[in-house]
């Protein structure tokens, strides 16, 4: 059995003598200094200059500094900027303003898996990742719950890395949900892994292709949007809530026996050849490099693959269907606004 780590088992101490900065306001950036500043820890944010989210942060009560003012203020620098930024930022701000002893954190592992920033030996590398978008590490730990995190360790010279990022975890209140440790290359390669196959990539297609699929043989869009993408919460809400199983169990006998039959005839062992494949390239390196590429020569595709997805009928069909529904919305901050955007 793994261990799991909760609040009992971590010493606050290893981070409250320390000065933490937590680079960008984003996703990320927001709920880890928010929760980190409620949690009792000297925090700032770094931002770039003329970044607009520099108000923002300062009106939610936190201290903002320069990429490099924060870098060299604090002694746990918290890198939350997008991962293909973050060499760029580390090298120039980042790198200058470390001292031995200091410790460098991200919250995934692809710039140290994939080699994208080495950090000197004299500095403990460390990783705390969240399991879940940036605005849930923020909404549940306001409610008294947590997001569960892992945490890995890569380099240790002061030897105190680990129950630094087990602090910093807790500080996160990803004690109260459980914290896990792991390799930068397991998080790493099992996140990338997970978002590509199943979580975005394969969720969403598996939802278009079927919404098209009824909607081309004539049946009304609206019920078609019902059935593959509304129902979608529902029944993931039972499988969080008790399993596969479980889920099973609360759906008709009819739906089980669909379930049950058709379901390996949709993911065959086309699909999972399909899976090995994609699991091959990020190990062998060539996603991050093909997305790095991307995203340096001006994320042309990105956008271009992006813009089409906002132009695909189950989203003017959803948005219409969901101004109906106002209490889907209800008191939650929209993921957009969450974060107060980019900047
Ligand atoms: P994000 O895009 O939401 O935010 C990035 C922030 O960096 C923004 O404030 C942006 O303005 C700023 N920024 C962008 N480019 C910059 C630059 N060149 N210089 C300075 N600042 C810049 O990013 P995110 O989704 O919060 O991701 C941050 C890290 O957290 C990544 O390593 C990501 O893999 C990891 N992570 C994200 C999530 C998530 O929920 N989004 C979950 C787990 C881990
Ligand atoms: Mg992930």
């Amino acid at each position: 059995m793994v261990n799991i780590f909760y609040e009992n088992d971590v010493n606050q101490t290893a981070i409250t003598d320390r000065k933490v900065a937590v680079l960008g306001y984003g996703s990320q950036g927001h709920a880890h200094a928010l929760n980190l500043k409620d949690s009792g820890i000297d925090v700032c944010v770094g931002l770039r200059d003329g970044s607009s989210s520099a108000a923002k942060a300062s009106e939610a009560g936190l201290t903002v500094r320069s990429l490099a003012g924060a870098s060299s203020w604090a002694d746990v620098i918290m890198i939350l900027l997008p991962d293909t930024d973050q060499a760029a930022v580390y090298d120039e701000h980042v790198a200058p303003n470390l001292n031995p002893g200091d410790a460098i954190a991200f919250a995934h592992g692809f710039n140290i898996r994939f080699d994208l920033i080495n950090p000197p030996d004299d500095v403990d590398v460390i990783m705390v990742a969240p399991k879940g978008p940036g605005h849930l590490v923020r909404r549940t730990y306001v409610e008294g719950g947590g997001v569960p995190c892992l945490i890995a360790v890569e380099q240790d010279p002061s030897g105190g890395a680990r129950d630094l990022a087990l602090a910093y975890a807790e500080g996160l209140g990803g004690a109260r949900a459980g914290i896990i440790e792991t390799t930068f290359t397991e998080e790493c390669e099992t996140d990338l892994f997970g978002e590509q196959v199943v979580l975005c990539g394969g969720l969403t297609e598996l939802v278009r292709s079927a919404f098209d699929i009824l909607v081309d043989a004539g049946y009304q869009p609206e019920i078609c949007y019902f059935e593959c993408l509304h129902e979608v919460k529902l029944i993931v809400d039972l499988m969080y809530e008790q399993g596969i199983a479980g889920m099973r169990y609360s759906v008709s006998d009819t739906a089980e026996y669909g379930d049950l039959t058709r379901g390996p005839r949709v993911i065959d062992d086309h699909v999972r050849e399909t899976m090995k494949d994609i699991l091959g390239e990020i190990q062998s390196g060539q996603f991050a490099e093909e997305w790095v590429a991307e995203s340096h020569s001006g994320r042309e595709n990105f956008k271009r693959l992006e813009d089409a997805g906002h132009e695909h009928r189950v989203e003017k069909v959803g948005s219409r269907l969901r101004e109906m529904m106002p209490w889907i919305n209800a008191g939650k901050v929209s993921v957009q606004d969450a974060s107060g955007g980019q900047g």
